[in-house]
């Protein structure tokens, strides 16, 4: 069925089943939110949990996306009940994975299992149905494509290499040619096996290249995004509030807990690593772009980022202090930041990447995508939201009676 929208080519957009995995996390609440808002394309959300999603599962009043969206609650490690889903989509997204780095070195098993194991078992579901429906000699897939987020480009790092093995770092780090982080030329550096750091960034590597040979070897249609850094309301949680007490979630979420609470920033090892950040909903953009754009994204690798939005950690705890400080109208901490060793935060076996911006040639060529928020920005709305959000509740968490 035509839908009335047309792709970036002028042609119809037909309307599309998608079945994706990951649905109630971060990214996936984002995409159905904008699936549901903007196309008339249906999804099958899958995932363990659904609480970033419940608004559009049990609207308060009856909007146009209401049997547009269904829910899945099953674990895909071991749910035969996928492969179904799978058959009637179109389009298969998964996000599903362990992607805190705090879980990296902790974790390294099930960091590895879910960002390589699972993946590979999916594939293997894709592949099965999809050839399935070819009547051929020629193993091929057909019908079925398949969108999946993999790299966390802490390890696609010319960066690792600069600093770590060259003597002139400081004259390389100056020269973009060397860090700025490109899809098709970038090489790929791991730090050693010991930092455990690193098994998330090799998992998604390995499951990057079976998808890329899936695609050279048995035509499988595949579009892989790298996200770096997407951010914004609904990321991860905050400890001892909507997640563990224990729990370390993404920086984002870190800082703002710290700032909820009133409590210092936590900068590791000084906060002297760099990030790009990107709004998510400039990011949830280019993902549109890619589903509704198969012959443009089909075979691509994309880098989704904002090169414009780059701070060391440290500034990032400064401008959040003073755009939380705005929101809220309460004083920053006393005390705005203190230092704390990578080993102290995170354990041991953690590394860091000390440097990572995009290069957007790629994505802009083939999908005429820019991102378009600045930091100050986007931080400014996910901060209002974290504080709409979570002020009360940690009001309340923190002035509750100690038991005798
Ligand atoms: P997220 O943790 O918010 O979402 C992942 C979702 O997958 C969660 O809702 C989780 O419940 C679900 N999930 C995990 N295991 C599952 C299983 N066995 N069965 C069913 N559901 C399961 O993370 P996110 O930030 O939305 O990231 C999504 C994807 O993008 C991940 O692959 C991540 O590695 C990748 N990524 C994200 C970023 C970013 O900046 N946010 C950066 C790099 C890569
Ligand atoms: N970080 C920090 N304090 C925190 C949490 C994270 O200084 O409370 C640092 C972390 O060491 C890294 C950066 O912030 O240098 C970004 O960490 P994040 O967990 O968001 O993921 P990454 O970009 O490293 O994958």
């Amino acid at each position: 069925m035509a839908t009335g929208r047309v792709d970036l080519d002028g042609n119809p957009i037909k309307a599309m089943t998608i079945c994706m995995i990951g649905a109630g996390g971060f990214i996936g609440s984002h995409l159905c939110e904008k699936l549901m808002n903007e196309t008339p394309h249906k999804v099958l959300a899958v995932d363990v949990y659904s609480d970033k999603i419940k608004h559009l599962l049990e609207p308060s009043s009856t909007p146009p996306w209401v049997d547009r969206i269904q829910f899945h609650r099953l674990n895909i490690k071991n749910d035969s009940r996928l492969e179904g889903l799978i058959r009637m989509s179109d389009l298969t997204i998964n996000l599903a994975a362990i992607c805190t780095p705090a879980d990296y070195n902790t974790r390294p098993l099930d960091t590895i299992y879910s960002n390589f194991m699972m993946l590979s078992l999916w594939l293997n579901t894709v592949r099965k149905i999809a050839s399935a429906s070819y009547i051929s000699p020629l193993v091929k897939f057909t019908g079925k494509r398949l969108v999946a987020f993999y790299l966390k480009i802490a390890h696609y790092g010319s960066h690792m290499l600069v600093d770590n093995f060259s003597e002139s770092s400081i004259v390389l780090q100056q020269d973009p040619e060397y860090f700025v982080l490109k899809e098709d030329a970038s090489p790929c550096i791991f730090g050693p096996i010991e930092k455990q750091r690193w098994s998330y960034a090799c998992a998604k590597q390995l499951i990057e290249r079976l998808i890329y040979a899936e695609g050279a070897e048995n035509g499988l249609e595949f579009t892989i995004v790298r996200p770096f850094n997407w951010i914004g309301p609904r990321m991860d949680f905050i400890p001892g509030i909507d997640g563990p007490s224990e729990g370390v979630p993404r920086v984002l979420a870190c800082f703002s807990n710290n700032l909820l609470r009133g409590e210092p920033l936590k900068l590791v090892d000084g906060g002297e690593s760099q990030r790009t950040f990107v709004y998510i909903k400039d990011a949830i953009e280019a993902v549109l772009l890619m589903i509704e754009n198969p012959a443009r994204a089909n075979g691509h690798i994309f880098n989704v980022g904002n090169p414009n939005n780059e701070v060391t950690v440290r500034q990032l705890a400064e401008m959040m202090t003073q755009v939380y400080t705005k929101v809220s109208g309460e004083a920053p901490p006393e005390t705005p930041t203190i230092d704390i060793s990578s080993k102290e935060f995170y354990g041991e076996g953690y590394d860091d990447s000390d440097k990572r911006i995009p290069d957007m040639t790629i994505i802009n060529r083939q999908l005429g995508w820019d991102p378009k928020t600045s930091l100050w920005d986007l931080l400014e709305s996910t901060l209002t939201y974290q504080h709409r959000t979570y002020a009360e509740a940690i009001k309340k968490a923190t002035s509750k009676p100690v038991a005798s």
